[in-house]
């Protein structure tokens, strides 16, 4: 057996308890468990609105649109970004057919807000900012800088269910917050998200354009009390497929209830490895910032020769992850070649440790053994 980088863990006796109701009622679509779970997310994490996805990616996109359309952005106008991501992130800009400009990262591997401000011209609409692994990196100085500067912002906090700032959940001084509930993510659910705007007028309009632009989702119609008229609707604009589903939905209720207990034995482990490893030499894990309580999501480290490292690692049964190759390696993003050299490093040496709720302290032990094992191993 070996020691994989994400197992998720699922509550399997109340998950399928949650998923019985809906498959009893017959409601398995939009509304009844999305609305439950929707009020249990920002019960949870007091945040003012949440829709509930099918993907963070959805998400992001959604928010992108519903800006665009709202501040009367261009085509080719610029959204600032980070290398360092999934994908996703970067996606969601060209899909609606904005132009992705790479800013630098920190040693948190969040965007760096002085690399931010130098990238900044007149086009300048938006800015993406990721929470690398649950960490908020230095989001306060982005968010001040936004405000500033009159760019709306973004958050990708896909890593991020549960992590706190300044004591607070993080999502409520951004345009908006999007997570993700994505298989292996803290809140493993199969596939889906949630958008958090801070503006009620933008989550209505999302709820819409989630279910195509129509403007009464099938829940609200069956509601109707008048039934000869549930069948009307109006399609106000060109909407996407991207709300999520009662399924999706009653696993996520199933979960929401042990992410804190989750969290908090993410961040044992994780301390754990902060003690282990100041022995490795030439190993330097990535800090928490501080006023940030970390959801760790990710336990990362920088290493010299990493693909030989994890080729070591891998000989002994450990399975570690790789979080994130630089995107303008990519040809969608190459634009970006060459502009951030910090990114650029640092992705040659990250690693991400394994972390997850069935991994032992002992487990956590033997990664550190063998990543040592592996470092001695090294040609000088
Ligand atoms: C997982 C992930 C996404 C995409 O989430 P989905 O819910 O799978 O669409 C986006 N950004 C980051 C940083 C991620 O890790």
């Amino acid at each position: 057996m070996g020691i994989n980088l994400f197992v998720p863990k699922f509550r399997t006796q109340e998950i399928l308890k949650e998923i019985e109701v809906c498959l009893e009622k017959g409601w398995t679509g939009l509304g009844f468990k999305t609305v439950e779970f929707e009020e249990k997310w920002k019960e949870y994490s007091g945040l003012p609105c949440a829709h509930f996805l099918s993907s963070n990616t959805a998400g992001l996109h959604l928010a992108l649109n519903i800006l665009r359309e709202e501040r009367g952005w261009k085509e080719a106008d610029e959204v600032i970004t980070t290398p360092l991501t999934f994908v996703s992130t970067n996606h969601a800009i060209l899909y609606e057919r904005l132009t992705p400009v790479f800013a630098d990262v920190d040693d948190y591997l969040c965007l760096d807000p002085r690399s931010v401000e130098s990238r900044i011209t007149p086009r300048t609409r938006a800015v993406m900012f990721v929470g690398m692994g649950g960490n908020a990196g230095q989001l306060e100085a982005v968010i001040g800088l936004c405000r500033e500067r009159g760019l709306a912002l973004i958050l990708d906090a896909a890593h991020m269910a549960g992590t706190r700032l300044v004591g607070e959940h993080v999502g409520r001084h951004v345009d908006a917050a999007v997570f993700s509930f994505q298989a292996v993510k803290n809140l493993p659910t199969g596939d889906s998200g949630m958008i958090c705007f801070a503006d009620p007028a933008r989550d209505r309009l999302a709820r819409k354009k989630s279910w195509l632009g129509i403007s009464k989702d099938t829940y609200e119609r069956f509601a109707t009390p008048d039934a000869t008229y549930r069948w009307r609707y109006d399609v106000e604009s060109v909407g996407f497929k991207y709300h999520g589903n009662s399924l999706m939905a009653a696993v996520a209720l199933a979960q929401l209830k042990y992410l804190e207990e989750d969290n908090t034995r993410r961040r044992e482990l994780s301390s754990l490895y902060d003690s282990l490893l100041p022995q490795v030499p030439a190993v330097t894990p990535v800090r928490t910032a501080p006023r940030c309580v970390s959801s760790r999501h990710l336990y990362q480290v920088c290493v010299p020769r990493r693909d030989d490292v994890v080729e070591f690692l891998h000989r002994r049964g450990i399975s570690p992850g790789v979080h994130y190759v630089d995107n303008t390696t990519y040809p969608m993003y190459r634009s970006g070649d060459g502009t951030c050299p910090v990114a650029r490093r640092k992705s040659d040496t990250l690693l991400s440790l394994p972390l997850h709720l069935n991994l032992s302290d002992g487990d956590a032990r033997t990664v550190v053994e063998v990543l040592a094992e592996a470092v001695r191993a090294l040609p000088a």
